[in-house]
Order: structure tokens, then C-alpha cells, then sequence
């Protein structure tokens, strides 16, 4: 079993301002970025080590000193605010030169503040929690949360780039968008801004920190859009990945997509989850899968043993799951599940074999989120093993979903993504890349497909060949069909030249 990311610390700055009608700044992250690609967020990084050489006035612990210095270079960083004592007697234009000298790293932070005479102190920021990103993730951090407000003669202002965009929001307008699905958050982000749209008061911190996840116990509850839940569950799957996400979609009705942990124990922790909904007065409806593969299907038994509710699937998931649980209806391609609310999901099946003969994605048409199952994941890459796995039905799938007005994508691996048609456009390219590769060494001479990974996985460590070998027949069955490549007793060869 591969072990989660090990987490890194990091700071998140919550900006406040107008205290009559407080607004808080958050940005959107770049469509390209691997962590929480297109989600909106709070300011904020990773710490960096020279952090704990700057010293702290009013701090708790040298190590909550380290953390405020990480939080006041990064929100400086990112939005020019800088938060130190006596900074409204700062020249702003000096500041706003020596950011653009720190983000070349031409300065360090350290010799910024040295340079203008500011010292920093703890007592400007209020504690907010302390959040860990969950094990499902590709990237995790330890993240320290403060509320700080904007000091005067100050604005915040993003320079596009890791973000694309800053803005200024009531907290309220805030949750509405996320409401709608426009906006993706992760569960931090969530939290805060409910807990500051219910108001800003003396007794805030103890508010913020008032559930276990803001003082660091793992996140299992994850609502990066209202009434899509998302429940990582552990499973024997293809490393990095560790988990498995099993979503939850839905309120009054809701549908439970892919339980995928064959462990008792996680199991038990799905179905008392599922339990606390229920108890709520939500009614499980059906169980959906995206696919036949064990690290999919391993919970579905004992969840519809304890939910009585119907298990829906493709029509050749029967026969590849054999008697391990029984499929009670098909799900048609474009069938559409509605699930009542006040803002009603409606699910769309979108039959995408490639990566499995029945795979099915589902895209929620109000968000324009895509469950994306198997076929675009959040960590790790998709196995395209023949005579299952087909890389001509992949590539038509990948354009089938990307001719939807996609938004956002809720793989079954790894973290929610925005930026969707950026990611679907990647997928595509980036096995595109592959082939004019394999066509290129074929041409070269190269018959074998041993050969050919050698030749062509070279940015792919050796221990990982054996899979990449599965890879590669895939795209020659392709370039086969497509009449590109021949197989004559054991040898490929080019049957059409990309190179002169
Ligand atoms: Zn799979």
C-alpha cells in the first residue's frame, strides 16, 4: 500500500475589510496549477525556511512565530498587503518596488523588512484554525488560517499569473456563488466563509475552531460544490493514489456514486456517513457506478446490504463483476437522474468507454460539474490496458466530454478540479505527444514494444515500464486501426512517415 503525501506547512490570510460591512479577498488559482487547480481561495503558501529567522513580536510559540511570517510574505506576496507594525508610515511605492524584487527573488523577506524598518507581530492576526489537507490529495499541507484586516492606505492586488483573478466579496454573496456552482471550495474555505457570514464578532475564533477539522483532524467531508459530496475512501488502487472517491450527490434524494473500499473498516465509516444524512431526513436513492474495477466496486456490496437501495451500472458491468453483487437496472447512455431540490441536480450519464468498456461519467448540468470516474483523475495517470482498455475510445471520449460545457471535474482520484476544458485539453494533447512518439521510433526503426518504451518513456522511471508497455500496445492498436502501423510476425512497422 503506497503511504499519503506527508503533509507540509503552510499559511492561508483571510483579508477583511470595512468593518460595517465586512468583504473578504479571495482569488481564484490558474487553471494549469497542480494543487486546487481553478478553485477559489484564501491567499496563502507554502513556508519557506528562512521564515523562522525572522522575529515575531506577541507570538505564542517559535513555531506560531514561523507560521505568522509565512503568512504576511505570502499574502505580500500575492496581493502587496503587507501587515507589520506601524506600516501605514511605510512608502508604498517602495513596497510595492520591493514586492516585484522579492517575487524575482532578487530580495529576501527578511531583508525587505530590515530595509523599511517594519517589525511583525502575532497580535495583528487572529488564529482561524489549522486545517490538513485530506490523504486523497497529490500535494497536502498543514495550513494555518488567521483573520487580518487590511490596513489603511493599503489595497490588495493580484499580479496574474500562479492566481488569475482577486476580489473583494461579501461573505454572504460568497456562499450564494458557491451555491450555484460557480465557484469551487475546498473545506476550509467553506467553513470560514459560512462561519464569517453568520458575523464577525468577539467570540469569531472560537466559532471557526468550533469542529474537529479546524484544529487538524481529517477532513472526510468534502462539498467543493453544494449537495456534491465527496467521500475518499481507501482502496488497493494504482499508486500515488491511495483512495478512492466515492460522491454523494443530492440532498432531499440523493445517489451514492462508486463505494469503492473492499476494507471493513472504511466500510463502516462510508455507512455511517451515509447514516448521519439520513438522519437528517435525506433519502438514499440508488447506488451508481462509474465502472467494473475492483477499486470501484469493493464496497458496493455491503453498502446496498445496508442501505436496501438498488445498484445501477452500464450494461456490460453485470458480466464483469460476476456474482460479487447483482446489478438491478441499467443505466442508459444520456439518461438523466434528477435529483429533487430547490436547486435540482440533474445527472447526465455520458457513455466514455476507453479506460474500461463500460465506463459512464456523469455530468451534473446545472454546474457543468463532470464525475469523471476513471477517465480524467485528480492524481496519477489513466491505465489504458488492452483488450480492455481501448486508446481510440479513450481519445473519443476525452473529445465527447470536452464538447460539454464543462466547468469543473470530479474525478475518482485525487483532489476536484476546475479549469475543466484546460485539463481535458491536456489529456488529449498529452496522449497525442505519446503517439506521434511511438509512431516516431517505429520510423526509427524501433519493432518491439519493449523497444519502444525504452525509447519513448524516457521521462518515466524504469519500474513503471512494465505498465507503460500496456500503454504503448494500446497506441499501436490505435495507430493499427488507423492504418499508420502493421504488426508483421512480432515487428511494428510504419506503414505512413511523419518524418522525412
Ligand atoms: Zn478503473
Amino acid at each position: 500500500m503506497t503511504t499519503p503525501a506527508k503533509p507540509k506547512d503552510a499559511a492561508s490570510v483571510v483579508l477583511l475589510r470595512s468593518s460595517k460591512d465586512p468583504n473578504i479577498y479571495w482569488v481564484k488559482r490558474a487553471d494549469s496549477l497542480v494543487f486546487m487547480p481553478g478553485v477559489n481561495a484564501f491567499p496563502g503558501g507554502q513556508r519557506d525556511t528562512s521564515d523562522g529567522e525572522i522575529p515575531v513580536l506577541n507570538a505564542e510559540s517559535p513555531e506560531a512565530a514561523q507560521m505568522v511570517v509565512c503568512a504576511v510574505r505570502e499574502l505580500f506576496e500575492e496581493t502587496g498587503v503587507l501587515i507589520a507594525k506601524a506600516v501605514e508610515h511605510a512608502d508604498r511605492e517602495q513596497l510595492a518596488n520591493l514586492r516585484q524584487e522579492l517575487l524575482k527573488g532578487n530580495r529576501s523577506f527578511k531583508s525587505i523588512l530590515m530595509a523599511t524598518g517594519l517589525s511583525l507581530d502575532a497580535s495583528m492576526f487572529t488564529p482561524a484554525g489549522r486545517w490538513v489537507t485530506p490523504p486523497f490529495a497529490p500535494r497536502r499541507f498543514d495550513t494555518w488560517f488567521f483573520l487580518t484586516w487590511l490596513p489603511e492606505n493599503q489595497t490588495a492586488e493580484i499580479i496574474p499569473g500562479e492566481l488569475v483573478k482577486g476580489e473583494w466579496i461579501r461573505p454572504e454573496k460568497a456562499l450564494e456563488d458557491w451555491e450555484n456552482g460557480q465557484v469551487l471550495l475546498a473545506p476550509p474555505t467553506l467553513h470560514i466563509i459560512r462561519t464569517l457570514a453568520e458575523g464577525i464578532d468577539s467570540d469569531i475564533t472560537a466559532r471557526l475552531m468550533s469542529i474537529p477539522e479546524a484544529t487538524g483532524s481529517i477532513v472526510r467531508r468534502i462539498e467543493m460544490h453544494d449537495g456534491m459530496l465527496l467521500f475518499p475512501v481507501l482502496t488497493p488502487t494504482l499508486p500515488p493514489a491511495t483512495h478512492t472517491n466515492c460522491y454523494i450527490i443530492g440532498k432531499e434524494e440523493f445517489v451514492i456514486i462508486d463505494p469503492a473500499s473492499p476494507y471493513e473498516e472504511e466500510q463502516t465509516q462510508l455507512a455511517k456517513f451515509i447514516d448521519s444524512l439520513i438522519a437528517t431526513g435525506q433519502r438514499p436513492r440508488e447506488i451508481l457506478l462509474t465502472h467494473f474495477h475492483p477499486d470501484h466496486v469493493g464496497g458496493v456490496a455491503a453498502l446496498k446490504k445496508h442501505l436496501n437501495i438498488p445498484v445501477r451500472a452500464h450494461p456490460l458491468t453485470q458480466e464483469k463483476v460476476g456474482e460479487l453483487f447483482q446489478i438491478d437496472s441499467i443505466i442508459a447512455d444520456n439518461e438523466i437522474i434528477l435529483l429533487p431540490g430547490k436547486k435540482p441536480w440533474r445527472l447526465r450519464a455520458i457513455y466514455t468507454p476507453g479506460h474500461a468498456q463500460d465506463h459512464i461519467c456523469f455530468f451534473e448540468e446545472r454546474t457543468g460539474a463532470l464525475v469523471s470516474g476513471d477517465l480524467i483523475v485528480g492524481m496519477g495517470t489513466v491505465v489504458i490496458d488492452p483488450p480492455e482498455g481501448n486508446m481510440r475510445n479513450y481519445l473519443d471520449s476525452l473529445s465527447k466530454v470536452g464538447e460539454l460545457p464543462l466547468t469543473a471535474l470530479f474525478g475518482a482520484h485525487g483532489a476536484p478540479m476546475g479549469g475543466a476544458h484546460f485539463k481535458v485539453q491536456q489529456y488529449i494533447s498529452h496522449r497525442l505527444l505519446r503517439e506521434t512518439n511511438i509512431l516516431k521510433s517505429v520510423e526509427k526503426g524501433f519493432t518491439t514494444i519493449p523497444e519502444i518504451v525504452k525509447a519513448v518513456y524516457t521521462d518515466v522511471p524504469e519500474k513503471m515500464h512494465k505498465l507503460a508497455e500496456r500503454s504503448v500496445l494500446a497506441h499501436l492498436e490505435k495507430l493499427t486501426l488507423d492504418g499508420r502501423v502493421s504488426l508483421e510476425q512480432g515487428h511494428y512497422k510504419a506503414l505512413s512517415s511523419l518524418i522525412s
